[in-house]
């Protein structure tokens, strides 16, 4: 028997064994993980957290009516709705629905939204295709990365500006991460002085090939354009798709009142840009070594 079969037979005879004692505990997957409800918070300004413990979701206010940004995965839109309704705000009350990127853990949960506000969605033309299909780009056929279709009302362009209530908020787009990754900046004031913030999209490599063929023509480009983008943006209160980018927790755990505001950090975004620029090189090299590899075997 050769060791793949000792190995099949050992498997096979595993599967045979009763089963005794208590059943192992379900391992947390990712998803359950990003999922984790959390209390919703006021972040700063007219800012409310109202995402999951992994998973960001903010809320602007203004006097005439309130914009949501990122919904998380599908199955978070209940907790979301509930967060906003726990802090006494109105789900009839949401205007817009942005979104930072098309991708199932920040996308996924905009259509029960929107079906349950009435809200209009405002995106980029980078991301229109992803969101309306539904689909991870370049992946389309992974079901686990799909999230509900979701019809886009108003693209944006870098540099547009959204405004409500006399609140504005522009689109800075960093692609990349998606093809139509969007940053959205606004001003906000807390203690009378007024500071820059920035949710930005992302520029991580996570589930996207680089190389071999690009999960988008041109991705590689993108990427180093928004760290280009990045660098010279100037940024007080940083925000993110995934609470770990920005330490959310930590933060949050710091909120006391008549302290500085745990939120504001000048010193915060510009090493996460560096981090993000060196972890993408690296893994763009592994992936060309891989692809390089995998050629030379072929031939
Ligand atoms: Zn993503």
């Amino acid at each position: 028997m050769t060791t793949r079969g000792v190995l099949a037979a050992a498997s096979l005879i595993a599967l045979a064994l009763p089963a005794f004692g208590p059943a192992p505990a379900h391992a947390q997957t990712q998803r359950e993980k990003w999922n984790v409800p959390t209390e919703p918070f006021h972040i700063i300004g007219n800012v409310y957290y109202v995402g999951t413990a992994g998973l960001s979701s903010f809320l602007f206010v203004t006097p005439e009516g309130d914009i949501l940004l990122d919904a998380a995965l599908p199955e978070s839109a209940p907790q979301i709705e509930a967060n906003i309704q726990k802090l006494g705000f109105r789900l009839s009350d949401i205007k817009y629905v942005l979104n930072s990127h098309a991708h199932f853990d920040h996308s996924g949960g905009l259509a029960q939204i929107k079906k349950d506000t009435g809200a209009k969605l405002v995106a980029s033309e980078g991301d229109k295709s992803a969101l309306e299909g539904g689909f991870y780009l370049g992946s389309e056929s992974v079901k686990a990365m799909s999230a509900p279709p979701v019809k886009v009302d108003r693209v944006v362009k870098d540099g547009d500006a959204l405004t409500l209530g006399g609140f504005t908020m522009t689109a800075h787009l960093t692609p990349g991460h998606t093809r139509g990754c969007t940053s959205w900046g606004w001003t906000v004031e807390d203690g009378g002085k007024s500071y820059s913030a920035l949710d930005f999209c992302s520029a991580t490599i996570a589930a996207n090939r680089l190389v071999d063929p690009p999960q988008y023509k041109g991705i590689v480009a993108d990427y180093r354009a928004t760290f280009e983008t990045a660098a010279k943006m100037k940024v007080d209160v940083f925000l993110a798709p995934h609470a770990e980018f920005y330490h959310l927790a930590e933060k949050r755990a710091k909120i006391a009142g008549g302290a500085p505001n745990p939120f504001i950090d000048p010193g915060e975004f510009q090493p996460f840009i560096a981090k993000q620029k060196a972890d993408f090189e690296t893994g763009l090299a592994a992936q060309e070594a891989r692809a390089k590899a995998k050629a030379a075997a072929a031939n």
